[in-house]
């Protein structure tokens, strides 16, 4: 399987890096070696002292799509999650700099984190998801999908236009503002309309 993370969906965040708004979605890949196995702390890797986490909505596929139109989406994905996406941002900062492609940044071992599984059933609109991470106790980040520049029918559809979606494919589809850094022994919580989507230690 394969992870497809869009950048850029939220415009107080693109302000916060100082990014220009993209005229279309930012898609990067992540492979499946970058999943933080289930219960297990993030440590942090031995090329960089500075990861930020990246709080984000996920989408799992869960039907084999190529030019999928944006109408038909939704019968795509059944089930949402929560998840980080770890990012050096350092390292990006650097190659983003000089235009290099940000995989050491993003797609190293361990940077994915993908919590509980919910069914799109259980919400009443996924439009309108709320979604939170807290740090220490402390709220650090705080979204609604309501805020997406692009909706999550409109990403998958754009998605598809490059890339087959498969079955089991995850799709991180940006993070709101509020990023910041991590240090060893965080407790980093996320939250997905009230529910705790998961808990990891930062070593
Ligand atoms: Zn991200």
């Amino acid at each position: 399987m394969k992870i497809v993370c869009v950048g850029r969906n939220y415009t107080a965040h693109i302000a916060e890096l100082q990014n220009e708004k993209p005229e279309h979605p930012v898609l990067f890949l992540k492979p499946d070696t970058t999943i933080l196995q289930k219960n297990q702390p993030f440590f942090i890797p031995h090329f960089t002292e500075d990861v930020h986490y990246e709080v984000e909505v996920l989408i799992k596929i869960k039907k084999l799509g190529k030019y999928i139109q944006p109408e038909f989406a939704h019968k795509y994905y059944s089930q949402i999650g929560l998840g980080i996406d770890f990012t050096a941002r350092t390292v990006q900062n650097e190659l983003k700099a000089k235009g290099l492609p940000w995989e050491k940044a993003k797609a190293f071992d361990g940077s994915t984190l993908i919590g509980e599984w919910y069914n799109k059933k259980d919400f009443e609109s996924i439009e309108n998801l709320s979604f939170s991470l807290e740090k220490n106790g402390e709220k650090v980040q705080e979204g609604s999908t309501a805020n997406m520049l692009w909706k999550i029918d409109e990403l998958i559809a754009y998605c598809s236009q490059y890339f087959t979606l498969k079955i089991g494919d995850v799709l991180f589809t940006g993070t709101p503002s509020g990023v910041g850094a991590v240090s060893i022994e965080d407790h980093l919580v996320g939250y997905l309309e009230g529910n705790q989507a998961f808990s990891v230690k930062i070593k």
